[in-house]
């Protein structure tokens, strides 16, 4: 019973008790294949040894110190990650929404510095960037912001995709340090910007001071085929904040800087007491480990191009079928009606996916998938959404 759970999720009725690579079982028992990884988070699917290894090892070492006392997985930890980003330091937080507000913050302290008394972020339309207040704030959906007024000033927006709005801004608005972006947007059904986006963001950047902040909190880790997305068009950001993928399902957010931006905290200026220690830290470890050795994001990659394949064989030119989008393993099936239902009828199949944006089949797969488990997938995605079209006319 969830009497006494505050009323924030509308979840399903079903309840997983275990879960091996691919593969969740419910409490009755019933295997479902998870076309999810729990929102893009479970990379390397359920329970997976090394993992699992990790965190128990450190569990019976030790848990928790804070940050008064030096971290050795903490260290280690940011010297992969900047080594796989090509950034140079890391801030560690427990999840993306506090990932982002390290990057805000860090955007205003960057902004005093240059005497600017009053910074501006640009955000974009249809973004999510997480649920705390100056986040929610930089996320571009009224319905996440509804009811959560006054938000939090120095935000401008502009349209996702669109560089004329930037370079209308840049012309009018001389408080503004930094933009945050999602390189391919999660929450606002798999947007993915035209391929010049980012790079001439990175040149508008440059030009006017500001900060390029590249939020890779669902794209990052290798979702698409990449480490991270902005690798794809060869762009390096001055921010990047990553926790989705991060830790495999132990919380763990991060912060990433390059250059100048690397540079500009100092003790006292931004902190937090569980962020880095070292039970979490130890499993992305063990997660970066894993993905270098078993080539994931080639993996990603591969088997991304694989289902998209796939998808267009069937689902191209259905009436209904608006269009199909894909990065490595973040796929969006774009349907002509608002389709949530198929949540439901998904997991009578015995499948997890989610829809996003009303009307967007969204598939998060591990990247541990087997070429077989990426054609069950999408034959049962498939099918599903030709019974939901069928049933719908
Ligand atoms: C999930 C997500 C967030 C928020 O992360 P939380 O851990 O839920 O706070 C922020 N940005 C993007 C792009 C996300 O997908």
């Amino acid at each position: 019973m969830a009497e006494h759970l505050m009323n924030t999720y509308s979840p399903l009725p079903v309840c997983f008790e275990r879960g091996e690579g691919v593969y969740l079982y419910d409490t009755a028992g019933e295997c479902y294949l998870d076309a999810l990884s729990g929102i893009a988070v479970c990379g390397l699917g359920h329970a997976h040894p090394a993992v699992s290894k990790a965190i128990c090892t450190q569990a019976g070492r030790l848990l928790h110190t804070s940050n008064l006392y030096r971290i050795s997985h903490q260290e280690t930890l940011a010297t992969s990650l900047c080594q796989v980003a090509g950034m140079d330091r890391v801030f560690f937080s427990n999840s993306g929404a506090e990932a982002n507000e390290a990057a805000l913050k860090l955007a205003r302290l960057y902004g005093h510095r240059k005497g600017i008394d009053a910074p501006q972020v640009i955000v974009t339309e249809g973004s999510f960037h997480g649920r705390t207040m100056a986040t929610l704030t930089a996320t571009g959906n009224r319905k996440i912001q509804a009811g959560f007024e006054p938000l939090v000033p120095g935000f401008l927006r502009a349209p996702y995709d669109d560089l004329d709005a930037i370079q209308t801004i840049a012309d009018n608005s001389p408080g503004v340090v930094a933009i945050l972006v999602e390189p391919i947007t999660g929450e606002a059904g798999i947007r993915i910007p035209s391929e010049d986006y980012l790079p001439k963001l990175r040149e508008i950047c440059d030009r006017q001071g500001w900060l390029l902040m590249l939020d890779e909190i669902q794209t990052g880790m290798g979702r698409t085929g990449r480490w991270f997305a902005c690798q794809h068009v060869d762009v390096r950001p001055d921010v990047m904040t990553l926790a989705k993928g991060l830790g495999n399902g132990v919380p763990i957010g991060a912060c990433l800087a390059h250059g100048e931006a690397a540079e500009v905290f100092s003790p006292g200026k931004h902190g937090s007491t569980f962020g880095g220690n070292p039970l979490s830290t130890c499993a992305a470890l063990a997660v970066i480990e894993t993905m270098k050795k078993d080539q994931l994001v080639a993996a990603a990659e591969r088997l991304g191009k694989r289902m998209r394949q796939g998808f267009e064989e069937r689902l191209q030119g259905l009436a209904g079928v608006v269009a199909i989008r894909s990065a490595g393993l973040m796929l969006g099936i774009e349907l002509d009606r608002p389709c949530v239902a198929l949540m439901q009828q998904a997991l009578d199949r015995k499948l997890l996916l989610n829809v996003t944006a009303e009307r967007v089949v969204r598939l998060l797969p591990p990247l541990i998938l087997a070429n077989e488990q990426a054609d069950e997938i999408v034959a049962l995605t498939c099918g599903l959404i030709e019974d939901f079209l069928g049933n719908e006319q």
